[in-house]
């Protein structure tokens, strides 16, 4: 399987390479030159695997330039307990009758992006060697909180790779930003960006494309890869769990082999929602794909219309890890519904940088809205959705998880479909937005002027919920990493650090 770019003006390359490269020279995103088929027989045989071997099956197919001996090595450093909390991995629980919650926060960092991070530095390191380069390799990371820990927890101290995060000051949560300061290992480097995630990605992106940086690392036997969600390698992992959300399905009978079902999805920069449509494409029985946004909704407003429009109110919500204007995966699903018109994916990203705006053209929305229904939060819409879920069901939610929850109940109300056996797409533990969770759960008088841990447990002690390994101890934990900087300094930085100058 070889992979070209988006925008069509890059050689193509093997995953290996791919994933390696994590960018494409031209600004595009590398894509598969095909979607490989696993049919309903495969499908059914996978009820009986554990996730390892349902990763397996999937992930061969698309790394096809990796032995099948080191995709196993690569899964089962990712993929066991106590790595992950629980042995299913990603497992599903069943909430209301027909509606089930697919939970992908069992990882070391309580949320989705271990789900990919614990992996792809195991892809990347094994990609070094197999294309004889011997050049460092280092990650730059925006991150809107989750990616970060998520990267930092699966690069440090992986022989041959340096990596740094940067994240928006204001932009994530007191636990999230916790997490990162204190992230422990030799090859890693935490700065805060005074301005959104935004302006963090739009840094980050800059250094990618920056020429004289590029060179002087070459000279110095350095070379960048990204960790963000434009990596295949980020994304590739991401089509198991659905697949093993319906073995999972199967195996308890809850569906009958071939019978469609609605995923929805919080989404931000639309990796995980593509990883979905990808899983569909290769024969998942999917119906819709609900696309759930909070109050930037630039999504929701694009697949309804289909005029992405990113001039807006940038707006901090209980749900930052979908705080995004910019949806970069998008690019991807655009490449597949305009039958790989790299020229107009080209046009569009240009007006985008340009003018912060494009329409794609109305056959193109008509394929989206074949697949696609989207929907958007308010804040007290999402908190309102945990208490009730909680009230009702006693199973508690995080913020993001809460807005597909919500968005969910809108697709039945506007569709009249609720007899579609339905997977909620659950991205983080709910300790991990433990101050907006214990909003929605206690009296405002019980919580008054608790600090973040005490709310923990009192969340803990009021609901039962275990509270994961990595946020029960980190008051405890030492901060490393206090430099702030702006964003115009974030090459300086860069600079600074990789000895460039
Ligand atoms: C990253 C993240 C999302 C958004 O996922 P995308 O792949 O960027 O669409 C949603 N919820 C949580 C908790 C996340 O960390």
């Amino acid at each position: 399987m070889l992979y070209s770019s988006t925008r069509g003006q890059e050689k193509k390359l093997t995953s290996a390479n791919a994933i390696k490269k994590g960018l494409a020279d031209d600004g595009g995103l590398l894509v598969p030159e095909s979607i490989p088929l696993i049919d309903m027989g495969t499908i059914e045989r996978m009820a009986d695997m554990d996730y390892r071997q349902r990763a397996e099956i999937i992930l061969k197919q698309y790394l096809d330039d990796y032995t099948e001996e080191e995709l196993r090595e690569c899964i089962n450093r990712a993929y066991q307990y106590p790595n992950f909390d629980c042995e299913e991995i990603a497992p599903v629980r069943k909430v209301d009758e027909g509606i089930h919650v697919l939970e992908l926060w069992h990882g070391p960092t309580s949320a989705f992006k271990d789900m990919a991070l614990q992996i792809l530095p195991h892809f990347m390191v094994k990609a070094i060697h197999k294309t004889g380069d011997e050049s460092q390799i280092v990650i730059l990371v925006a991150t809107s909180g989750d990616t970060g820990k998520a990267a930092l927890e699966g690069f440090k101290d992986v022989a041959g790779t340096r990596i740094i995060v940067f994240y928006p000051a204001n932009g994530v949560s007191e636990i999230q930003k916790m997490q990162m300061t204190t992230q422990e290992g030799n090859n890693v480097e935490v700065f805060a960006v005074n301005g959104n995630f935004d302006d963090t990605q739009n840094g980050v992106k800059n250094i990618f494309n920056n020429k004289e940086i590029a060179n002087e690392m070459l000279k110095n036997n350095m070379k960048f890869s990204s960790a963000n969600s434009m990596n295949w390698g980020r994304l590739v992992p991401q089509i198991v769990y659905y697949f093993s959300a319906y073995c999972d399905m199967l195996a308890e009978k809850a569906v009958k082999p071939g019978e469609e079902v609605n995923f929805v999805v919080p989404t931000g920069n639309f990796g995980n929602i593509l990883a979905g449509y990808y899983a569909k494409s290769m024969g998942l029985p999917i119906k819709n794909f609900i696309c759930a946004s909070n109050t930037n909704n630039v999504l929701t407003d694009f697949i309804h219309t289909g005029v992405y429009n990113k001039n807006r109110l940038f707006k901090a919500t209980n749900s930052p890890s979908m705080d995004i204007l910019i949806s970069s995966n998008l690019e991807r699903l655009l490449f597949l519904m305009s039958d790989k018109d790299t020229q107009k994916i080209r046009a569009w990203m240009e007006k985008l940088v340009q003018d912060g705006v494009y329409q794609v053209d109305d056959v193109v929305l008509e394929k989206i809205k074949e697949d696609f229904y989207a929907g958007w939060a308010s804040e007290e819409q999402t908190l309102g959705m945990i208490k009730s879920v909680y009230d009702k069901h006693k199973y508690l939610m995080d913020t993001h998880t809460a807005v597909a929850y919500h968005v969910y109940e809108s697709y039945v109300k506007d569709t009249g479909d609720d007899s579609t056996k339905t997977v909620i797409v659950s991205t983080a533990n709910p300790y991990k937005f433990n101050d907006s969770v214990c909003s929605a759960v206690f009296e405002k008088e019980d919580i008054k002027d608790m600090s973040e841990f005490e709310k923990i447990k009192s969340l803990a002690d009021k609901t039962g919920v275990r509270v994961p390994e990595g946020l029960s101890g980190l008051d405890q934990k030492p901060v490393r990493f206090r430099q702030v900087c702006d964003k115009e300094e974030m090459e300086q930085v860069l600079k600074k650090i990789l000895q460039i100058i």
